[in-house]
C-alpha cells in the first residue's frame, strides 16, 4: 500500500498531523516511533503496582489556547488540575513560583503584597537589557533569592551557568506579590481524564493511520512507499549531524513505588540546593488516582543520552539555524515538533505548531492548484506561532 506521509515520531506533533491529514484530507498516513508506545514523551502507562506514571517525568497540560483545547477534547475529557510546586530551601519547603507566603515563611515576616513588591524592589539589581536567565531573576528579586531558588538548580538542570542561558528559561517561572501558589496562570489547566496514552489512541484512531512501534524511519523508508514526510525527531540527527551535534540535555528517571498511601505533601518539590536531582513527582496529585500505594519519580540531569531538553542559548540557536536552512532547501519533508524546531515548547505550543503545518500543508496544495497529491517544493521548518495564536 503507499502512503501519502510517513510521519516519524507518534508524540504531539506526529499525532496531531496525522489526525488531520487523515480526517480532514483522507490521506493515506504511516506514523512510525523507534520506542515502543506511542504519544512520545507524553507516555504514561501504569506501574506494577497499578499506580498511573509517567514514563518520561511529570507532564501537566496547560493552555491559553481555547482553540487547542477544544482540538484535544475532541480525543478526551478532562479531569480539572492546578498545579502546584515546593521548593525545598533552608531546611523548609516553600512555595515555588516565589510569593507573598514563599518570603513571609523564608524570613519570618508578616508583609502585606505592598510591601512585599517594596521588599522586591529594595533587593533587584537593575539589568538593562534582559538577556539571560541570570539577569531576569536578579533583576526581579535580587541575588539572595536568586541564589536560594534558581542558581543552583538551574546549573544542575543544564550544566550551565543562568548567565550562560537564554532569559526565556527562567522566564517562564514568575514572581508574584500575591497568595497565588499555582505553577501556571493558565485559562485552561486540566489532565486528560484517563491520561495521556489514552487520549493518543484516540488521536490515532482512524482508518487512514497505520501506526509501526519499534521503527526508526531510516529502515522503512526505503522500502514503503510514500510521497512526502513529516518528521518530528531531533533536525541535527536528520542531517547525520553534518555541521556536528546540536546540544540537547538529557535525564535520567529513577521511578520508585512506595507502600503507603502519600509520600510528600505536594505534587513536586524542587531541590534547588541538594542532591544531584531536580525534583521528585508524586503522580497520584497530579491523575488524582486513589490508591493505596505511591509512586514516585526522581529526575536527574545528564550531558548524554536521550534528548529531551533544546538548550536555547545563542550559540545553539545560530547551530540550528544552519539546519533550518537545509530543512528549507529539503524538498518533501516538513520539520515539526520541539525536537525537529530546536525549541523549548510546551505540550500545547507542539499541538499549536501541528496545526499551523497543517495549514500550510494544505495552504501549500492549494495554491499548486491540484488539491491532492501534491509534491511540496522544498522542506519547511514551521515558524514560532504563539499558543493562542492558533485556529482550528
Ligand atoms: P516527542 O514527544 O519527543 O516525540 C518525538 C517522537 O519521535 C519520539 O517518540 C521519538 O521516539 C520519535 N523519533 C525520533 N526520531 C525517530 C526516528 N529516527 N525514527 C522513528 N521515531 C523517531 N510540556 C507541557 O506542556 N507540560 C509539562 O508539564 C511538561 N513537562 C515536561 C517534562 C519533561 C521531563 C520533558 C522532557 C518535557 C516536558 N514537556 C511538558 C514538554 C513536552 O514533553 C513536549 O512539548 C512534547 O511532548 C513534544 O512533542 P513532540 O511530538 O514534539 O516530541
Ligand atoms: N527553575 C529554577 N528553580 C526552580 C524551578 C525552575 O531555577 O525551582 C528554572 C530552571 O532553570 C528550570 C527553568 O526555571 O529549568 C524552567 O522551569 P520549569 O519548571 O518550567 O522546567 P520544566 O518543567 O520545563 O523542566
Amino acid at each position: 500500500m503507499a502512503f501519502d506521509y510517513l510521519i516519524v515520531g507518534a508524540g504531539f506533533a506526529g499525532s496531531v498531523l496525522a489526525e488531520r491529514l487523515a480526517r480532514v484530507c483522507n490521506k493515506k498516513v504511516l506514523v512510525v516511533d523507534r520506542r515502543n508506545h506511542i504519544a512520545g514523551n507524553a507516555y504514561d502507562h501504569y506501574d506494577n503496582a497499578g499506580v498511573l506514571i509517567h514514563k518520561y517525568g511529570p507532564h501537566i497540560f496547560h493552555t491559553n489556547s481555547r482553540d487547542i483545547f477544544d482540538y484535544l477534547s475532541n480525543f478526551t475529557q478532562w479531569r480539572g488540575y492546578e498545579h502546584r510546586v515546593l521548593a525545598s530551601v533552608d531546611g523548609q519547603l516553600l512555595p515555588m513560583p516565589i510569593n507573598l507566603d514563599t518570603i513571609n515563611k523564608m524570613y519570618g515576616l508578616n508583609l502585606t503584597s505592598f510591601q512585599v513588591e517594596e521588599f522586591f524592589a529594595s533587593k533587584a539589581e537593575k539589568r538593562d537589557p534582559v538577556k539571560t536567565s541570570e539577569d531576569v531573576v536578579v533583576g526581579k528579586v535580587g541575588r539572595e533569592l536568586y541564589e536560594k531558588f534558581f542558581k543552583h538548580y538551574t546549573r544542575k538542570q543544564w550544566g550551565l551557568d543562568p548567565s550562560e542561558l537564554d532569559a526565556l528559561v527562567t522566564a517562564r517561572v514568575p514572581t508574584r506579590t500575591n497568595r497565588d501558589d499555582r505553577y501556571f496562570t493558565d485559562s485552561y489547566q486540566s489532565m486528560p481524564l484517563h491520561g495521556f496514552t489514552r487520549m493518543f489512541e484516540n488521536i490515532l484512531d482512524h482508518p487512514n493511520i497505520k501506526v509501526m512501534l519499534n521503527t526508526d524511519y531510516r529502515d522503512v523508508r526505503d522500502f514503503v512507499p510514500f510521497k512526502e514526510m513529516i518528521y518530528t525527531g531531533p533536525i541535527d540527527e536528520y542531517f547525520d549531524y553534518q555541521f556536528g551535534k546540536l546540544p540537547y540535555r538529557c535525564l535520567e528517571f529513577k521511578h520508585e513505588t512506595h507502600d503507603r498511601p502519600k509520600f510528600q505533601s505536594a505534587a513536586v518539590v524542587n531541590y534547588p540546593n541538594d542532591y544531584t536531582y531536580t525534583r521528585i513527582t508524586e503522580f497520584k496529585y497530579l491523575t488524582g488516582q486513589e490508591h493505596h500505594k505511591t509512586s514516585i519519580v526522581y529526575e536527574f540531569p545528564q550531558a548524554e543520552g536521550d534528548p529531551y531538553y533544546p538548550i536555547p542559548r545563542a550559540e545553539n540557536s545560530a547551530l540550528y539555524k544552519r539546519y533550518q536552512e537545509l530543512a528549507d532547501q529539503t524538498p518533501g519533508v516538513y520539520f515539526v515538533g520541539r525536537l525537529a524546531s530546536y525549541r523549548y515548547y510546551n505540550m500545547d505550543q507542539v499541538v499549536g505548531a501541528a496545526l499551523t503545518m497543517f495549514k500550510k500543508i494544505t495552504g501549500e496544495k492549494r495554491a499548486a492548484g491540484n488539491g491532492t497529491n501534491g509534491h511540496a517544493t522544498g522542506g519547511r521548518v514551521v515558524s514560532p506561532a504563539p499558543a493562542d495564536a492558533v485556529r482550528v
